[in-house]
């Protein structure tokens, strides 16, 4: 954490308040301490240590869209560092003020400003919260097919900038496949609008080069995003595989074949046991499967048909659909406590993604470099598959360590460390949905090689002078 000289701060702060007004600006110690930590372990762990890992100088809660050019303009001026927040709900330390500097709050940025109902599209500021928005869009029987476990956090900017998915993505797909067009504000160009439409041939496409970019080449002001109606009707199945492989072999057929289940979570036998039975409320072993199929009642009936006959040829035991309902029903309490770890457990999420031809070589390195090395810790590895392509699937590897004690930041890391090499080498991309940050920031070049450097031409080109989220993705 920088420490800005005192005088600095004052001017910065006095410019600020000049340029967006005072009551938009605070220096308040108890304010700032609310931006020490998003959900990041390491930050968690030094909050309750009492020695944060970041801490901004000044928050700034711009109401306007021009008030947040004005800021970069003004940070600009005097080269302060700007971090965007939006929920506060990453897992990769992305919102955290390591260098000092200003926390930008974008949820004062909360119009949801259009509802096209006749294109199936809405406009709506950055700092927009997921569930308010979603109430607003089901009264009209609409809904934004992105359903994040963190959707009581997160914001409309935050999922576009973390590049996220929800629980429906393997029907309707990730953010960035849910995404039109976008307002951002950058140090060079001050607001800019990207082309209304994501298909176009007016050259390369702008709009995407935000998605995912994390604060570090600008603040989104206000995304315009697809919808869909609230599905007439939404059926559960679940299913046992005898092994995952058999699972991965039968979504893929089913992917394949053109059929799109909205809900396809498979758990692994470690995490059937240890995360899905417990949520669930019975005593479970295999590898239990949860499928949701979503629409007009016709073509729930083809698709569900299909995919329990591909399960089944697959060898998998047919369940009652009550138990994918109740999956359905307590979804979020997978993170909450009792379920969610809580200090001084260590805790984090290897996301990775991969091609269905490398998917099983990752999904043993994980298994051969975490969950047998560090099983003298305690530690426990829970994998699932839960966001499904025509291509390829992704395993969300949830290890817990019960207590780290003294050396628990070290272990941390080291599981990191390693998770992250044994993907790679096995054919992995290191994530599918929760971003970099400071934590996969090491690992950008070996996961992009010389690409590595158009990133960080882009990023000189839009904020020259190094301002944005500085520190972060490995830029
Ligand atoms: C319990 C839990 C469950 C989760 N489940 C999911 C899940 O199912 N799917 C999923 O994708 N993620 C999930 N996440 C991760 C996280 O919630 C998402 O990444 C979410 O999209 C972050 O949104 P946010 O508004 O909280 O962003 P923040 O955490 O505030 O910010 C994330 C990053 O985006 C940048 N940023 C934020 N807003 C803007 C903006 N307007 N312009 C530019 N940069 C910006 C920040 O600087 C930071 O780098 C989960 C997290 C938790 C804690």
């Amino acid at each position: 954490m920088s420490a800005t000289p005192e005088i600095a701060v004052s001017e910065v702060k006095a410019a600020l308040a000049a340029a967006i007004g005072d009551d938009a600006v605070s220096t308040a110690p108890d304010e700032l301490s609310a931006y020490t930590a998003d959900t990041y372990w390491p930050a968690l762990a030094a909050n309750a240590a009492g020695t944060p890992i970041a801490r901004p100088e000044i928050v700034v809660r711009p109401r306007t869209e021009e008030a947040v050019a004005a800021v970069l303009e003004t940070a600009g001026v005097h080269g302060t560092p700007v971090v965007p927040w939006g929920g506060g709900s990453g897992t990769q330390g992305g919102a955290l003020a390591t260098e000092g500097g200003i926390v930008l709050d974008l949820r004062s940025l909360d119009r949801v400003i259009e509802i096209d109902e006749t294109s199936m599209t809405v406009t709506a500021q950055a700092g927009v919260n997921g569930r308010r928005l979603e109430a607003e869009l089901n009264e009209r029987g609409l809904m934004l097919p992105h359903y994040p476990a963190s959707v009581e956090w997160a914001t409309v900017g935050g999922y576009i900038a973390a590049r996220g998915s929800g629980v429906l993505s393997t029907r309707y797909g990730k953010i960035e496949d849910l995404l039109l067009s976008l307002r951002v504000a950058t140090p060079a160009t001050g607001l800019i609008e990207t082309v209304p439409v994501p298909r176009h041939a007016v050259g390369p496409e702008l709009t995407q080069l935000f998605v995912g970019s994390e604060g570090t080449l600008g603040v989104i002001t206000r995304a315009t995003l697809q919808l869909v109606p609230v599905p007439a009707e939404r059926r559960f199945a679940a299913v046992a595989f005898p092994s995952v492989h058999a699972g991965i072999h039968a979504i893929r057929r089913t992917l394949q074949a053109g059929h799109r289940p909205s809900v396809v979570r498979m758990y692994d036998e470690d995490a059937t046991r240890l995360a899905f039975a417990p949520v669930v409320g019975e005593d479970l072993s295999g590898v239990y499967t949860v499928l949701a199929f979503e629409g007009e009642p016709d073509a729930v009936d083809v698709e569900e048909r299909r995919t329990l006959e591909l399960a089944a040829e697959a060898g998998a035991e047919l369940l009652a659909p009550a138990i994918g309902e109740r999956w359905w029903d307590r979804r979020y309490d997978f993170y909450h406590p009792p379920h969610q770890p809580e200090l001084p457990a260590i805790w984090g999420t290897l996301d990775v993604v991969a091609t269905y031809s490398r998917i099983e070589a990752v999904y043993e390195a994980l298994h051969n470099a975490v969950r047998v090395p560090y099983a003298e810790t305690g530690l426990e590895l829970r994998m699932h598959f839960s966001h499904w392509y025509p291509w390829g699937t992704m395993i969300y590897g949830r290890f817990v360590v019960p207590d780290g004690g003294p050396d628990a930041l070290e272990i941390h890391d080291r599981i990191w460390a390693d998770g992250m090499k044994a993907a790679l080498d096995a054919g992995g991309v290191m994530n599918d949905h929760h971003g970099v940050g400071i934590k996969l920031g090491p690992y950008m070049r070996r996961q992009h090689g010389r690409a590595l450097d158009a990133l960080r031409g882009i990023k000189a080109a839009l904020d020259p002078d190094n301002i944005m989220n500085p520190g972060k993705m490995g830029l």
